[in-house]
């Protein structure tokens, strides 16, 4: 065998690297608001009807001062000619789930949410229902740095279930009670995000909720939130071996508390079997769902997974600070909501798991990151797609040995792929709502914001990544990050250059094509490669020589705006060649040692991590 020669014409430029400190670590000092929620309510079960107060206590840590306010009315979308009915029936492809059905709710159907008073600081506050907002102008504004105190009281209907929230659901559930009180817009660095509910997500202030719902004596609760009452409720909440004594009459007052979240969920129905599920590390998994032959079996399987998943996704990505979480049947699919998630239950069990870890997985990007989901859908449902692909490889799917190219994020790589060649796609940065088609919003969000991190993974290495992304969990836990936050944990941890990444895969649909032109034996009995960037996104290039005595090698190609290079990764052949690419470039020519006779094969990225849309001229063979 010959031994090989290598080549390595940046030797000097990797120690030159290595050794500069190029990030500073400060941590973050953004400002947000913060809130704490005292709210009683009473459902009358009969009509589907509450009535509630709540004290809301707002610190505005902003320097600016606050001359108007906007709480949510997110029930009030759940009326014939609302933005969100119009938007579900016009938009290009409906929604299954939506279409026209809001248009044909009847009066006892619709939902609603009403402001009877408010109060700031006890002085009568004027306002305007504006479909599901409520516009405030405050005759005294809210000074920076100052907490002030809201009361209120309101009305609501719970509407037939349409989407996400609501009664009735077609599994039968009584009662999905999300977005159900008035809950005050974000005010961030970016200003007040009022946005009406048309359909896509939330974004929410951190704080405490502490809720008092009264309801009908037979109905089950669970959702966001401790029961702080549960010896006096039962249903399986109270303590092992507690006789629960019920106050008398026909109702319950269940008491709920739920610290550094930013939206209260709950559902209810008499119907509900509860499971309780004790982990060694504390934490207390909840499942309620209602038994029948679509559910028994799959529900009492869950009970396996979803303390599993708990653990992967601590270990994984940052460990979960609540002591609860509940999976509860209702909603219409799968909806996640701090500590807790609505999901429909009848399915088969890897459907079921499916949903429960997707769902699940939200705790870490909506929940506890709590990036702005209208602004970064992407980096929540796309993150949470890349997390979910691996806890179901984990905890469920064996892994199938026959096929070696198996890839866990192949799933999200197909559907990107579909969208570029689609004609639909418009850039992540696009706001949720405002996205034309449904298909490109969920192809971008959940597919390319998923091929984001994993591609990230090829570009730094999947080992920096993973250790960013735990770096990111402790800089930005609980405080709302966006793309350049993220982006800027990613460069200190990797000590990459990456805006060019973030520009040209969050604000443009720009696409990635490199290809092999030619190979060319050499003058000097080498060989000669001549690489071609065809797309117009650039991407460092790792290639990837088999030689018929069954030798590899790779040539690393990293783009010179990214400023250094990644490590050398796990599983990859040796690099003989590092050789910087300006993207400037459109071809490349890579001289090797060896004989084109010697060679087998030459690959772009055999990993395909790396999200190019025409690979069929990334390899050749000889
Ligand atoms: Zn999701």
């Amino acid at each position: 065998m010959i031994k090989l020669m290598k080549i390595n014409i940046s030797l000097t430029f990797i120690l030159l690297l290595s050794s500069i400190p190029y990030f500073s670590d400060a941590q973050s000092e953004r400002w947000q608001q913060a809130v704490k929620y005292d709210m009683d309510v009473k459902m009358d079960v009969k009509n589907n009807q509450y009535h509630g107060s709540q004290v809301l206590e707002y610190t505005n840590n902003s320097p600016d001062t606050l001359s108007q306010v906007f709480f949510h009315l997110y029930y009030n979308a759940f009326q014939p000619n609302s933005m969100m009915d119009v938007r579900s029936r016009t938009i290009a492809d409906p929604d299954r789930r939506v279409g026209d059905r809001i248009s044909k709710l009847k009066q006892d159907e619709i939902g609603y949410l009403k402001i009877n008073s408010l109060s700031l600081d006890g002085a009568e506050l004027e306002f305007e229902h504006v479909g599901t907002i409520l516009e405030v102008r405050l005759d005294e504004p809210i000074l920076p740095h100052s907490t002030v105190v809201f009361e209120s009281e309101f009305e609501g209907q719970v509407p037939l279930q349409v989407r996400r929230s609501g009664r009735d659901s077609q599994e039968g559930v009584r009662l999905s009670m999300s977005q159900w009180y008035p809950k005050m817009a974000n005010y961030d660095e970016q200003g007040w995000h009022a946005q009406p509910y048309i359909g896509r997500e939330f974004y929410g202030i951190f704080g405490d909720f502490d809720v008092k719902i009264t309801i009908d004596k037979t109905y089950i609760l669970g959702g966001t939130g401790y029961l702080q009452n549960a010896n006096e409720i039962g249903y399986g909440y109270e303590e092992k071996g507690t006789e629960v004594k019920r106050p008398s009459g026909n109702e319950l007052t269940w008491h709920f508390h739920a610290p550094k979240v930013h939206d209260f969920m709950w559902a209810a129905d008499p119907k509900y079997t509860h499971d309780k599920i004790q982990m060694d590390n504390g934490i207390t998994v909840h499942h309620l769902y209602i038994k029948g032959p679509k559910t028994q079996e799959v529900w009492e399987k869950l009970k396996e997974y979803t303390p599993k998943a708990l653990d992967y996704l601590s270990e994984r990505f940052g460990e979960y600070p609540y002591k609860q979480f509940s999976v509860i049947q209702g909603g219409d699919g799968g909806m996640e909501y701090p500590m807790s998630t609505l999901i429909t239950g009848e399915r088969p069990l890897n459907s079921l798991v499916g949903v429960m870890v997707h769902e699940l997985v939200h705790s870490w990007f909506h929940g506890v990151l709590a990036t702005n989901e209208s602004l970064y859908p992407w980096m929540d449902e796309g993150f949470t797609s890349f997390a979910s692909a691996l806890t179901m490889e984990e905890i469920f799917a064996k892994k199938d040995e026959s096929n070696t190219r198996s890839f866990t994020h192949s799933g999200s790589y197909q559907s990107y792929i579909r969208l570029t060649e689609s004609g639909l796609e418009e850039p992540l940065s696009t706001h949720a709502d405002h996205y034309h088609t449904n298909s490109a919003y969920s192809a971008a969000s959940y597919s390319k914001g998923a091929v984001f991190l994993e591609q990230l993974g090829y570009l730094i290495g999947a080992g920096n990544r993973d250790k960013g992304m735990l770096r990111y969990w402790d800089t930005w836990q609980f405080k709302h990050p966006n793309v350049n936050d993220f982006i800027r944990v990613m460069e200190k941890e990797s000590g990459l250059e990456l805006d060019w990444y973030k520009e040209y895969w969050v604000y443009s649909t720009k696409t990635i094509d490199y290809g092999i032109k030619t190979v060319e034996a050499n003058a000097n009995s080498g060989t000669k490669i001549t690489l071609e960037r065809i797309g117009l996104m650039p991407m460092p290039i790792d290639l990837v020589i088999t030689y018929k005595d069954g030798e590899q090698e790779m040539v690393y190609l990293p783009l010179v705006i990214q400023r250094g290079e990644k490590p050398l990764e796990e599983g990859m052949p040796s690099r003989v060649l590092t050789q910087r690419w300006a993207w400037t470039h459109t071809t490349t020519e890579v001289v090797l040692d060896r004989a084109k006779s010697d060679i087998k094969s030459i690959e772009i990225d055999p990993s395909g991590r790396m999200a190019d849309v025409n690979r069929k001229n990334n390899r050749m063979e000889f």
